[in-house]
């Protein structure tokens, strides 16, 4: 390859020729609300006579839209790739603190507007039906008396968050976050291992009340949303806020039943294997996260452009459809990979809404792990190319229970082609490792969402019931780990999760996209030609057909239950034991 690999995002043209603008100003100014709230004005004004008039007024609603989001999305770019570059930070404030507040009653009154018109009507359901279902929930949903009750709640996920993030451990004669300590925890020697795990989990307990009482408060504001919004709980009232119409609490259910069932024996099988070959009495709960023979890590790349290159080469083994969407990537300069002093923590995948074009962002240090990540990002980045002939925004993007089988298939579907990076005992070893990992989430999904579904529907219940209720779960979907002597480390474990506080109920949509995802694999074993159509064909449709025919289309049934889960589980516990046998020692 004699591209080098740089990010060139801020070169990118716009607007650009091949998605021209015909409603917003080419030289608009988009750090002047001045400027902005004019279009707003106009589109709020215009007379949707006739279904051609509607039709029109949505297309350039989602050119606003787009020309919005670029904008945004490209500040943001620019900050995380250089948080030491002060003019990149202050544009990005000035953003999300100037402009973006000012554009959600706008955002509401289009809704209403559209909703409004006698023209919705006669648009063409199969074509709109998706986009109306859903405008119209989020306007059933509104409640003014909510509004306050909604700040309350982001200033508690801010305390929330203050707690976690200042959180430091002494550790072996320097200060370090908890980030940082991460990586004892995959230290070969166990001793290290303990100390660090225990350290930190000293350190986490001493928020305990704080983050209770942070916890009761959030329940209370939630439930009384729900009743304000004339539903008996939470939880019911979360499922129509995420526009959840074609899955029911009773599917959730039998996903949690399908996980213990069927995910919990491989996983046990799994666990078992590891005391064994790490000689242990016991699995504690530091004993979960390093190597289990005690190998170095994997090396895959010294460079980006190694791995660039040996992802490409992947993407090409699997298709040529999806190498030449990588090309554009690598092309146009749209992937800033290299971890480097300044760079913003962490991997994204962001789309330049207005010229349609995906930007890939990680920090790879040259682990395995980075080269999941490439394949799991460009997963989003062709779900992004996918629908570029898309007009109308809000179908660019699909919901995340399917937007993660477009990631999480690139990671399986590719993972038989890691000899780009590794001899194959050492492939084995990295496939054998993604796959457990990619189930044991699933009984970590289970337990983080049956949860949810008690505390919602409990409400009154006490710190104890609640704590009693979360260590039965634990015993139930991630047992097999030696807690003796660390009981509180398990009961508050859920207060490390950002979800259980911030976004209540959003996390099952890793588990679906999961089942999605390793469906979409398991086709590719007998055809991987007819796998990557239905897979692309299933990515163009954005969001413009409900989930169940995404997944349809895409060649995975919408069922969360034992129908699907056991056999998906068969075909992994054979995987693992294929790689197992094949993996360096
Ligand atoms: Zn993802």
């Amino acid at each position: 390859m004699s591209q080098p690999i740089v990010n060139r995002v801020v070169e990118l043209k716009r607007p650009s020729e091949k998605y021209p603008r015909h409603f917003v100003p080419a030289e608009i100014n988009l750090s002047d609300w001045n400027q902005i709230e004019p279009l707003y004005q106009r589109l709020l004004a215009t007379e949707l006579n006739s279904v051609h008039a509607l039709e029109k007024w949505l297309l350039q609603s989602a050119e606003v839209g787009a020309v919005i989001e670029e904008e945004g999305a490209r500040r943001y770019v620019a900050m995380t790739c250089a948080t030491d570059d002060e003019a990149a930070e202050k544009a990005y404030l000035q953003f999300v603190e100037e402009i973006v507040p000012r554009l959600k009653p706008y955002g509401n009154q289009m809704d209403q507007k559209l909703i409004a018109s006698p023209f919705t009507a006669q648009l063409d359901q199969k074509r709109y039906g998706v986009l109306l279902r859903s405008t119209r929930n989020q306007l059933e949903l509104f409640r003014e008396e909510n509004i306050p009750l909604e700040t309350e709640l982001d200033k508690l996920s801010q305390q929330y968050q203050k707690l976690q993030g200042a959180m430091t451990v002494q550790f072996r004669g320097e200060e370090r976050t908890m980030q940082q300590m991460g990586v004892f925890m995959i230290e070969n020697d166990r001793a290290t291992r303990q100390e660090a795990w225990e350290a930190t989990t000293r350190k986490r307990l001493e928020n305990t009340e704080a983050l209770e009482e942070i916890f009761d408060t959030m329940l209370k504001l939630r439930h009384q949303i729900a009743l304000n919004a004339g539903f008996s709980d939470f939880r019911a009232y979360q499922f129509r806020r995420f526009d959840r119409f074609d899955y029911t609490p009773a599917d959730c259910d039998a996903f949690h039943k399908a996980v213990e069932e069927f995910v919990v024996p491989v996983n046990l099988i799994n666990l078992e294997q590891r005391r064994r070959a790490l000689g242990l009495e016991s699995v504690r709960p530091w004993d979960g996260a390093c190597d289990r023979y005690g190998r170095e890590p994997l090396k895959p790349f010294d460079s980006v452009e190694q791995l660039v290159h040996g992802c490409r080469e992947i993407f090409s083994k699997v298709d040529d459809r999806l190498s030449k969407h990588f090309d554009v990537l690598i092309q146009n300069g749209l992937l800033d990979l290299a971890s480097r002093k300044g760079k913003a923590p962490g991997g994204y995948q962001t789309s330049l809404s207005e010229i349609r074009l995906p930007f890939i962002f990680m920090n790879a240090v040259g682990l395995n792990g980075d080269v999941f990540t490439l394949l799991h990002e460009g997963g989003h980045a062709f779900h992004s190319l996918q629908t570029v002939h898309e007009p109308l925004l809000a179908y660019r993007s699909s919901p995340m229970e399917f937007a993660e089988v477009a990631s999480m298939t690139m990671e399986h579907i590719g993972a038989p082609h890691l000899e780009a990076f590794y001899p194959t005992p050492k492939a084995a070893r990295a496939r054998y490792d993604h796959f457990q990992g990619a189930i044991g989430l699933l009984a970590w999904i289970a337990t983080v969402d049956s949860f949810q579904h008690w505390i919602y529907t409990h409400p009154g219940h006490t710190r104890k019931e609640r704590t009693d209720y979360w260590v039965s779960l634990m015993e139930r979907f991630m047992p097999g780990v030696d807690y003796t002597d660390w009981e509180d480390a398990l009961r508050y474990r859920w207060h490390a999760q950002l979800h259980i506080f911030e976004y209540p109920f959003y996390y099952i949509e890793y588990g679906i996209a999961q089942l999605g995802a390793l469906q979409i694999w398991r086709n590719s074993k007998s055809g991987v030609k007819q796998a990557i159509d239905s897979y692309l064909a299933g990515l163009s449709l954005g969001a413009s057909v409900t989930l169940p025919e995404l997944f349809k289309t895409a060649g995975a049934k919408f069922d969360f239950s034992a129908a699907t889960i056991r056999p998906l589980m068969e075909d992994v516990r054979l995987e693992l034991e294929k790689q197992a046998a094949m993996e360096e020692r």
